[in-house]
């Protein structure tokens, strides 16, 4: 593979960004200099102006392949929107595709996946009452965590209930494994639902009320306790509310193994998405947890701001409006899930660094840094350094856009951020050193699996 050399960029390092030539060899960055030499068969792009980044990571996907669903979404398509996206590493959950819960049925998923993907990408296993006692079996496979739903799920991979979320965090933590939950109190979110839908409730503004804040702030304190007991590690995936920040702040300046997820549509989206008189248009944006008001919303930047989020995934979940509006007007069975792995970065560039309230590190931090440190990936990934995989973003932050379905990468056919005005674009992407995208045109890529490995945060 030939050398490249990205000239003059604004390179975003751990703690700051320095405008210096990066130079790839490889498929690894070989050196970061003030003035590299190009030989005869160098490419040479001339990033002036623009900011030269790792290469994304997505933590938190759910394709629905392969699966009963793949009709849906297969991996082709989706890892290409993450590409368009600046992604280049994507972490798969164990749902909705195949149940991931033992080493069989993760090999199955990872021969799908590693024929079809075209960025890199690692796989999540579940932990449920079903497979406690597998879990290690798929850790030895390469799995990077185990991901445990408190709320009720499906037959297929059923809610992790309290003795059993402990028994998972025992065991993980034997072999330093990552349990991760989705919190919310499974009872009370269920009949809070119900009792709207037996109601006939065709208010979709009335979802905040069925599952409120605190059905995730005791579910969120419940699993927290345990792991702190145990010291076992624990990742509180899209976490939504101010209340949540402030004890998981406080856990964590004790010292607590706890990490924190949030996700776009927290940071960007107001419950005043639901409040559409028409039902169908609100039901694009139904998710769980759902969408709160403005002031978690500000709480949840002001936590990323003093470095209490540890990560930004997308929770993708990608249905078309036609499948949202299945649900007809009862929300309860209008399928949950936002898409989201095409628009991450430009959203968090635009409202987070554009306007001020982060700086070009700290957006590093929650979207590449980070997430490579928690799945052990780190510094292969994650980083401009030395030595690491060449994964790059070069964006350009003079360009405007508006984001639409008209001119999306993915396949659905609507995006939550419908005529949301952006600034930046992703120019280039680079995974492993090869050219990947170039000005929004997928250029062939072939994704690897990325084994969890030893380092954390
Ligand atoms: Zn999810």
């Amino acid at each position: 593979m030939s050398k490249v050399i990205i000239q003059k960029g604004n390179l975003v390092l751990e703690d700051r960004t320095i405008q210096a030539d990066l130079v790839i060899e490889n498929g690894k960055i070989s050196a970061i200099t003030l003035e590299a030499q190009p030989d005869e068969d160098c490419t040479v792009i001339d990033a002036t102006g623009k900011m030269v980044m790792p290469g994304m990571i997505d933590t938190h996907s759910h394709v629905t392949d392969p699966g009963p669903y793949n009709y849906r979404e297969d991996w082709r398509g989706a890892s290409k929107s993450a590409a368009a996206g600046g992604i280049t590493t994507i972490a798969d959950m164990p749902l909705p595709s195949i149940a991931v819960l033992n080493r069989d049925r993760f090999s199955e998923k990872l021969r799908v996946v590693e024929d079809s993907s075209v960025v890199d990408f690692a796989l999540w296993g579940g932990v449920t009452p079903l497979n406690i006692d597998r879990l290690e079996e798929m850790n030895e496979a390469g799995c990077i965590g185990y991901k445990g739903f408190m709320c009720f799920a499906t037959k297929e991979y059923p809610q992790i209930t309290d003795g059993y979320l402990v028994e998972g965090l025992k065991k993980a933590r034997q072999f330093g494994g990552l349990i991760a939950v989705h919190a919310e109190n499974a009872e009370v979110a269920d009949m809070g639902c119900k009792s709207f839908s037996a109601a006939d409730c065709t208010d979709e503004a009335r979802f905040d009320d069925a599952r409120p804040w605190w059905v995730e702030y005791e579910a969120i304190q419940r699993a927290t306790l345990f792991a702190k007991v145990l010291d076992a590690k624990l990742m509180v995936c899209h976490m939504t509310i101010t209340q949540g920040a402030e004890y998981l702040k406080d856990l964590k300046s004790k010292g607590a193994r706890i990490y924190v997820e949030t996700c776009p549509h927290y940071l960007l989206l107001e419950d005043e998405v639901y409040d559409n008189p028409d039902f169908l248009e609100a039901a694009k944006f139904v998710c769980a947890p759902p969408i709160r008001k403005r002031t978690d919303r500000e709480a949840l930047w002001e936590a990323m701001q003093n470095g209490e989020i540890d990560t930004v995934a997308t929770d993708h979940c990608s249905f078309t409006t036609a499948q949202k509006r299945a649900g007809q007007y009862d929300f309860t069975k209008i399928p949950g899930g936002l898409p989201g792995v095409e628009h991450r970065g430009v959203l968090l560039y635009t409202c987070g660094v554009a306007e001020g309230r982060i700086a070009a590190p700290d957006m590093c931090r929650v979207l590449c840094e980070n997430p490579a440190k928690l799945y052990g990936c780190w510094p292969q990934k994650g980083v401009i350094a030395p030595g690491s995989d060449a994964d790059i973003v070069v964006y350009d932050p003079e360009t405007e856009g508006t984001i639409s379905a008209a001119n999306q990468a993915q396949h659905v056919d609507y995006t939550p951020y419908e005529g949301m005005r952006t600034r930046g674009s992703i120019a280039q992407v680079y995974l492993r050193g090869q050219l990947a995208v170039d000005h929004g045109q997928l250029l062939a890529a072939q994704g690897r699996f990325i084994r969890r490995g030893k380092c954390g945060l």
